[in-house]
């Protein structure tokens, strides 16, 4: 799911790693290829001109922070916008204040109703409630075994009626399971209702004859989330006609553009409180609206990994930093000490490099970082006297045999860092372009 959403996403950030500011001009192209990209997942139209507008008005209203680069700027924006779009925060189950809680299950027919019963049945009770199903789905043959199967299976009791007797009144089975759930201290029931292939008005009105008959506390629309934009047009005539107080997404793990999962909270509104993402019973989860949209991004953990870099970046500190390097000399050893520590507060560096998007790429090389060498080079850095890394160009063959026998490590490390670190020095003040104090090579010699 969601796979060429997030492709096309990943290429509209990447144009965008190339730049050093954000212009109002990159934000208005940046939004026209997000708008291609949603639409082209299936999103439905009036969800896509919100998603756009809502982009828009937090890149006028987002602080240029000198944290985060352009490209992390929209990503983060984007971030946010999907999270909304997605319901914001996550929504928990209401359970009613004297027992049972009813929950009702309404939804076509195939929409993964009778599946999910089992599924929360099991999530339910791992949570140390007892709850109870109700085969209130008469309509589908088989569907009364199906239920006892995954009742069965997730280890919770089943209610239905007895083959033969009584068999065609689903709002009379759905009634008498509160008095039996009550009877026999279940604290939640979960009722299963019959669908049809697409909406119908018997269909509908008996599932308006269940709800009225067990007052449920929460009526789930469960909705499949590989049908596209049919998916809209559905979850609106049962939000006109049973209602529903929260939706189901099915079949999370299907490879369809994902469109009907990110239109439903907006165009119903009503919140998505759990994701269904295979056949068994375990394939299942509350909706949490941030993992979705860093998934979608495909970013990893990149926005937590910007959320940290905010976090960590101090911006005075950063503008102090930046004058120093460009002024070549200024820029001591307890600087970049300071600066590598910096860094490795926000976690281990192989940890932060997974974390980039395209880390799959480097994997390897990621590997191969060993946090090993980070240490020894700070115990050399810590191995010099602050006149020495004040002014490293006092650091001479004795020193360097003092620092290295101090620290450690072999003269040919501390010879190694040292050359580095002017290496860096120069480079870093060239880059600056505004010598400021020092010429070109100065510092370096
Ligand atoms: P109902 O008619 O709404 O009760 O739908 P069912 O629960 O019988 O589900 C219809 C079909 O979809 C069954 O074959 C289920 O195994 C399958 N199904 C349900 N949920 C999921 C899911 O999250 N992922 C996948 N891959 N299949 C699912």
């Amino acid at each position: 799911m969601f796979d060429t959403l997030s492709d096309r996403l990943e290429g509209v950030f990447a144009g965008l790693r190339s730049k050093g500011r954000l212009t109002d001009a990159d934000i208005d192209a940046t939004a026209r290829e997000i708008r291609i990209a949603l639409l082209e997942a299936d999103v439905a139209l009036p969800v896509v001109k919100a998603f756009i507008s809502g982009m828009k008005e937090r890149s006028k209203g987002a602080a240029v922070s000198q944290a985060l680069n352009p490209a992390q700027q929209v990503i983060k924006i984007v971030n946010d916008e999907l999270v909304d779009i997605l319901g914001g925060e996550t929504r928990r189950l209401r359970f009613a204040k004297t027992a049972p809680t009813v929950i009702m299950l309404a939804g076509l027919q195939g929409a993964g109703k009778t599946t999910l019963a089992g599924k929360l049945s099991k999530w339910l009770k791992g949570q140390g409630h007892s709850p109870m199903l109700v085969a209130s789905d008469l309509q589908r043959p088989n569907a009364v075994t199906q239920l006892q199967v995954v009742g069965q299976q997730a280890g919770v009791e089943v209610y239905a009626p007895e083959p033969g007797n009584g068999v065609g009144d689903p709002v009379a089975v759905a009634r008498e399971s509160i008095d039996v759930a009550r009877r026999k201290m279940h604290d939640v029931v979960i009722v299963d209702t019959a669908g049809r292939l697409g909406v119908d008005a018997d269909m509908m009105q008996q599932a308006i004859d269940i709800r009225e008959a067990v007052q449920p506390d929460e009526v789930l629309f469960v909705i499949d989330a590989m049908i596209g934009q049919d998916a809209i047009t559905t979850a609106e005539a049962f939000r006109d006609g049973v209602g529903f107080t929260g939706v189901v997404l099915s079949k999370l793990d299907g490879d369809a553009r994902g469109g009907a999962a990110l239109s439903v909270r907006h165009v119903t509104g009503q919140p998505i409180m759990f994701a269904s993402t295979g056949e068994k019973l375990d394939d299942f989860d509350v909706f949490h609206p941030e993992r979705m949209a860093s998934r979608i991004l495909g970013m990893g953990d990149m926005l937590t990994l910007i959320e940290q870099a905010q976090q960590t970046f101090d911006e005075e500190e950063a503008e102090r930093m930046a004058e120093k390097v460009a002024s070549g000399n200024k820029f001591t050893l307890d600087d970049f000490l300071e600066q590598m520590m910096a860094v490795r507060r926000m976690g281990p560096l192989t940890n932060l490099l997974g974390m980039l998007p395209g880390a799959g790429q480097i994997k390897d090389q990621i590997a191969g970082i060993d946090e090993k060498d980070l240490d020894r080079t700070q115990a050399i850095i810590r191995g010099m006297t602050p006149a020495e890394r004040q002014d490293p160009k006092m650091i001479n063959g004795s020193r360097r045999s003092r620092i290295a026998r101090g620290s450690g490590v072999t003269v040919t490390e501390v010879n190694n860092l040292v050359t580095r670190f002017f290496e860096a020095r120069k480079m870093m003040a060239q880059m600056t372009g505004n010598m400021g104090f020092g010429k070109p090579g100065r510092g370096a010699s």
